[in-house]
């Protein structure tokens, strides 16, 4: 008998469970919108060309070894990741109060820092919104941190309830840790506006709360990387402390490679030094360093211009191929006729007799609000797989397949 009998069967997670039922679905019309991946007009993942790019570069350069990076990663990267957050021109970067240490992608990247925080900061509860990311919790409490959520969206008006946030915010002990999202909240696709952030940001500041962004999507939501920065630059151009976690997972399509980075904005260089060191503690006996392949790519595109300046112009592609199949959902759902009502069940952010919010939305992601029987059904005699949320990932949509989820969801509904 084994030793490990006892164990039982752990649940599929909800989002990855998504496409493995996905993969075992024979039928040719199967669609996933599940993914949280790009995915071209012709329905395939795509490299990047500045990435390939990158590739033969550093393909053909023989000083490349495969030597262990230093425990905090590639200086290189670091220091061009801090840059294309905070921009170049930030204070903080000048004054030498930000460590950054290369991570393992996003997730990596918020797990040290919640791991850091468990061991050297005075507030264990964090703050999240709610909804989020599924995995936030998970990561956060499994650090030791306690987990708390603070009120984000509204299903009434399928938007902020700021009111809402502020009250939670407001009532969070002084000190708490709160988790933002720096644009292109997932899974709901709502962004304060840039007025509200400031007010968010006054609030915190007030109270002492400590923020904590997530920043996977940057340049991915609008096709602007500076835009997509904006709420994190906010609470860098105040002086005041912060931690971020970045992905370059999305805006550079290197999820497989794991590349990531945590900066600490701190009040002081010698405070950033000490913090630094402490990161290594962590870091050490965790993964011992990170990979060198994904980092040494973003490296070479971040300080060559024309690479830097080409990578743009791809992310934008991006991000306008996203726009664009909200655009030709909307109009596919009103070519069917679909009543009023109805509309405004399906697509988030608009107020009635304004459809321009729902084109001019921006993210990865829908939140439809589809509840768990109809996403079932869609699955089920569509073939359509997505999260039982609701959630439509925008970026696995593609033109040919738009008829048959807009067949799909009227079905659902009606
Ligand atoms: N945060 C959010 C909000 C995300 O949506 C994701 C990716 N789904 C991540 C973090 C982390 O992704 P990764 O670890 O692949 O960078």
């Amino acid at each position: 008998d084994s030793v490990f009998s006892h164990v039982v069967q752990a649940p599929e997670d909800p989002i990855l469970g998504v496409t493995v039922a996905y993969n075992k679905d024979p039928n040719p019309i199967k669609l996933n919108l599940g993914v949280g991946a790009y995915r071209t007009e012709e329905g395939k993942p795509l490299v990047l060309n500045v990435v390939r790019q990158a590739e033969q570069m550093l393909v053909n350069d023989q000083s490349q070894v495969k030597e262990y990076l230093p425990i905090i990663g590639l200086s290189d990267f670091n220091k061009s990741s801090a840059k294309l957050i905070f921009g170049a021109d930030s204070n903080a970067i000048q004054e030498n109060r930000v460590t950054t240490v290369q991570c393992l992608s996003g997730t990596g990247s918020l797990r040290v820092g919640a791991e850091f925080l468990a061991r050297h900061y005075h507030e264990h509860t964090i703050y999240i919104p709610q909804p989020t990311w599924g995995n936030h919790p998970k990561i956060f409490n499994l650090a030791g941190l306690s987990v708390k959520p603070y009120r984000y969206y509204n299903p009434q008006t399928r938007g902020l309830d700021f009111q809402g946030l502020l009250e939670d915010l407001g009532a969070a002990p002084s000190g708490a840790i709160v988790l933002l999202h720096a644009c292109a909240h997932n899974p709901t696709g709502v962004d304060p506006t840039l007025d509200q952030w400031e007010q968010i940001r006054q609030l915190m500041r007030s109270k002492g709360l400590l923020p904590f962004f997530d920043s996977a999507y940057q340049g991915f939501a609008s096709g602007s990387l500076d835009a997509d920065a904006q709420s994190v630059r906010m609470f860098v151009a105040d002086g005041g402390e912060c931690l971020a976690a970045q992905s370059y997972a999305k805006n550079m399509g290197l999820y497989g490679e794991r590349v990531g980075a945590l900066s600490i904005v701190c009040k002081t260089a010698d405070v950033a030094s000490r913090v630094e060191s402490q990161l290594k503690m962590v870091i050490r006996p965790m993964y011992s360093n990170p990979p060198i392949h994904g980092a040494s790519l973003v490296a070479v595109i971040l300080k060559d211009r024309d690479l830097y300046n080409e990578w743009t112009v791809e992310l934008k592609a991006m991000a306008d191929r996203i726009i664009s199949m909200r655009k030709q959902l909307f109009d596919a759902l009103q070519a069917k006729g679909m009543a009023y009502k109805l509309l405004f069940i399906l697509v988030i952010h608009c107020t009635p007799g304004d459809w321009s919010h729902i084109i001019k939305q921006i993210g990865m992601f829908t939140f439809t609000g589809l509840n768990t029987e109809q996403v079932a059904f869609m699955t089920r005699e569509y073939h359509i797989y997505m999260t039982s949320d609701g959630r439509i990932s925008m970026a696995g949509l593609n033109s040919r397949k738009v008829p048959h989820l807009a067949d799909a969801i009227h079905a659902a509904v009606t």
